[in-house]
C-alpha cells in the first residue's frame, strides 16, 4: 500500500469512527431514540444510521425498545443504550494509594478496592495494577458481562494518545513508561491513560457542575495545584504537553523556594502541605489552636483536619485558610483575564472548607478580575470530586463518544 493510500485509508478510517461515536452519544443522551431523529440529530442520511446502528447492535451496546403506545400508522422502533451489559475497571493512581472500581458503562461502581500504593518503580507499578485489577475482576465481574475497557489516572506528564507516562511526581521512572499498552496486553482490552487533573476536567465536563457550560476551569488542590480547561466545550487534554500549571504562577515575590526552581509559586502557599506547614509555624510561634499539631509527626495534621477545625470555629485554622485562598484567588484572577470562562470548580479537600473560602475567592476575584469577566464568572466546589472513579470513568466515555472504544470492540 502507497503512504497516500495508507493515509487514505486513515482518513476513512477516522471519520467512521466519529460518526460511529457520534450515533453511540446521541442514542446515549436521548434515547429512546427512533432512527429517523437520530439521523436528524447526525445531520446524516437515514440509510447511514441503519448501516451504523447495525455496526452497534451486535455489541451489545445499544438495544432495540418496543414502542411504547400505538399512535396509528407504522411504529418506529426505538433505540437505547444498555449500560449493565458491559463493564469496564477504573484505575485511579494518588501519591499513596491505587483507587480502583468495576463500573457499568453508566458510570455506576459495582465494587471497589482502595488499597496502598506500595510501588517504587515502574515494573512494581505494573505488578501491583495487574494483580489489583486481576483480584477485582476474580471477585466481582459476573460471568455474562463484558470487560471492554480500563482507564488509569495519575498525576504527572503523560500523553493521552500514546498512554505514555514521562514523568511522575511520586514513583521515579528511569524511562517512559508505556503503562497504557501493558495493561491493555495483560488483560486484552484497551486501556486509556488520562492526567488526574484533567481527567476531573473531563468528568466535570460530562457529569458535573461544567455540563451547562463551554469555557470552564477546573482546579484540583491537593500535594499539588494544576488546571484542566475546558475551551467551546473542548476539555484540553494535553497530550504529553503540561498544560494548566497554575500552581506555578508567582503570587508572593518574597515567597519560599518552590521545587520548580522559582520564588513564591501558588503551590507554596496553597497546597496541602503548605497550608500544614504553615497552621504549624503560627502555633509554634504562640497563636493557640484546637488542632494537634507535632512538627515531628507531620502525617498527623491534615487539610481534612484543618477544614474541619475551621468549620468548628478555629481560629488559626480558619486564619490559614483564608490566607490560601486569597492567594489562590490571585492566581485564579490571572486566569480569569486570560480565558473568561464561565465557570470555575474548584476541587480537593479544601473545598470542605467552602463557606469559609469562597467569600475569600470571590472577593479577591471581584478585585482583580474585568468587571465584564466577573459579572458572567461562577466560582463552584466540585460535586463530584468525592466518587472518586468518575475522572478515569470519563476517559472511557470519551473514547466511546470519540469512537475508537467501538471501532476496537467492532474489530474483536
Ligand atoms: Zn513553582
Amino acid at each position: 500500500m502507497t503512504h497516500k493510500q495508507q493515509q487514505q485509508r486513515q482518513l476513512t478510517r477516522y471519520k467512521q469512527q466519529s460518526t460511529l461515536g457520534l450515533v453511540y452519544q446521541i442514542i446515549d443522551q436521548l434515547g429512546p431514540v427512533s432512527r429517523i431523529e437520530i439521523a436528524d440529530h447526525a445531520h446524516l442520511a437515514p440509510a447511514s444510521i441503519t448501516k451504523l446502528t447495525r455496526q452497534l447492535l451486535p455489541l451489545g451496546i445499544i438495544e432495540e425498545q418496543e414502542p411504547q403506545a400505538s399512535t396509528g400508522g407504522r411504529r418506529a422502533i426505538n433505540l437505547a443504550t444498555s449500560p449493565s451489559t458491559h463493564q469496564i475497571v477504573a484505575v485511579r493512581i494518588d501519591r499513596t494509594q491505587l483507587h480502583l472500581g468495576l463500573c457499568d458503562l453508566s458510570g455506576q461502581t459495582l465494587a471497589s478496592r482502595l488499597v496502598d500504593l506500595h510501588a517504587s518503580n515502574a515494573a512494581e507499578l505494573l505488578s501491583q495494577i495487574s494483580d489489583e485489577v486481576s483480584t477485582l475482576l476474580a471477585i466481582h465481574i459476573r460471568k455474562e458481562h463484558h470487560l471492554i475497557a480500563i482507564a488509569i489516572t495519575c498525576p504527572g506528564l503523560l500523553n493521552t494518545e500514546t498512554g505514555v507516562i514521562s514523568y511522575s511526581p511520586h514513583i521515579p521512572l528511569e524511562q517512559p513508561l508505556a503503562i497504557a499498552d501493558e495493561i491493555s496486553a495483560v488483560f486484552n482490552v484497551p486501556c486509556y491513560l488520562g492526567n488526574s487533573t484533567r481527567s476531573l476536567a473531563l468528568a466535570e465536563h460530562y457529569f458535573g457542575n461544567a455540563r451547562d457550560c463551554r469555557d470552564v476551569v477546573v482546579v484540583r488542590i491537593d500535594h499539588g495545584i494544576g488546571a484542566g480547561i475546558i475551551m467551546d466545550g473542548e476539555v484540553l487534554m494535553g497530550q504529553g504537553l503540561n498544560r494548566g500549571e497554575i500552581g506555578h504562577i508567582q503570587v508572593n515575590p518574597l515567597g519560599e523556594r518552590c521545587h520548580c526552581g522559582n520564588f513564591g509559586c501558588l503551590e507554596t502557599v496553597a497546597a496541602d502541605d503548605a497550608v500544614v506547614k504553615r497552621v504549624q509555624q503560627l502555633n509554634g510561634s504562640g497563636y493557640p489552636t484546637h488542632l494537634t499539631v507535632n512538627e515531628s509527626t507531620t502525617g498527623e495534621l491534615t487539610m481534612s483536619k484543618i477544614c474541619q477545625a475551621a468549620l468548628n470555629g478555629d481560629q488559626l485554622a480558619q486564619q490559614v485558610l483564608r490566607e490560601a485562598a486569597e492567594f489562590i484567588g490571585k492566581a485564579l484572577a490571572t486566569t480569569v483575564n486570560l480565558l473568561n470562562p464561565q465557570k470555575i470548580i474548584i476541587g480537593g479537600d479544601l473545598i470542605q472548607a467552602w463557606r469559609i473560602i469562597e467569600p475569600v475567592l470571590n472577593a479577591t476575584l471581584q478585585q482583580q478580575t474585568l468587571a465584564t469577566f466577573y459579572d458572567r464568572l461562577q466560582v463552584r466546589a466540585s460535586s463530584i470530586e468525592q466518587d472518586s472513579l468518575l475522572a478515569p470513568f470519563a476517559l472511557i466515555k470519551r473514547a466511546l463518544n470519540k469512537g475508537p472504544l467501538l471501532h476496537s470492540m467492532i474489530e474483536k
